[in-house]
This record gives structure tokens, sequence and C-alpha cells, in this order.
């Protein structure tokens, strides 16, 4: 019984932080091999928390270069990025027309 506890917490507290982790960092472009220092007991939830508190990047489409979220052009080879990425989403922006149009 003892050792189905201690199994669970070890999940809890080190095999579930390094697969949100890995989740997480796909979902931000940040190369989850960042994980591989979760390996370390503990480690693994200091590292989700990093990538957590991270700003997610963007991908250059002609060069594969990692740009921070907010870049205009990719460091790398100067492409500019697609204005569509920084502007409002468009639900925003019908919502506010409609909100005019009954004002
Ligand atoms: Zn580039």
């Amino acid at each position: 019984m003892e050792a189905i506890i201690i199994i669970l917490i070890v999940f809890i507290i080190w095999i579930l932080p390094i697969i949100i982790g890995v989740k997480m960092a796909k979902k931000k472009n940040i190369s989850p091999h960042l994980m591989w220092i979760g390996i370390f007991p503990m480690w693994g939830l200091v590292v989700m928390t990093i990538i957590c508190l991270l700003p997610g990047l963007k991908i250059c489409s002609k060069c594969a270069e990692r740009n921070k979220k907010y870049a205009k052009y990719c460091q790398r080879c100067n492409n500019e990025f697609e204005e569509s990425s920084i502007t409002i989403p468009p639900q925003k922006i019908t919502k506010n027309k409609l909100f005019l149009e009954y004002a």
C-alpha cells in the first residue's frame, strides 16, 4: 500500500510536470529539450514554472529561427512577420463594430 502512495507522489511531483512542461514548450515554440533538466527530482517542477513564465516564441517561415513573440522582423534573415499575428483578432473587431452600430 505504501509503495503505491510513493509511486503516486513521484508521478505527481516528478513525471507530471515534465509531461505538462513538454506540451507547453511545444505550444510556445520553446525547445521541449529544456525539460531534460527535469530528469533530476523536483527540477521538473522548476523547469515547468520557467516555461509557464516565458513568453511564446515566433518561428520564422523562411529560416525557422526562433524570435521573440512581438518581433516584427526575423533576427537572422530579416524576414518581415505577418501583421495579422500582432493585430487584434477578428472576433474582437466584429464585436466592437456591432457595439458601435447599436450605440
Ligand atoms: Zn528568418
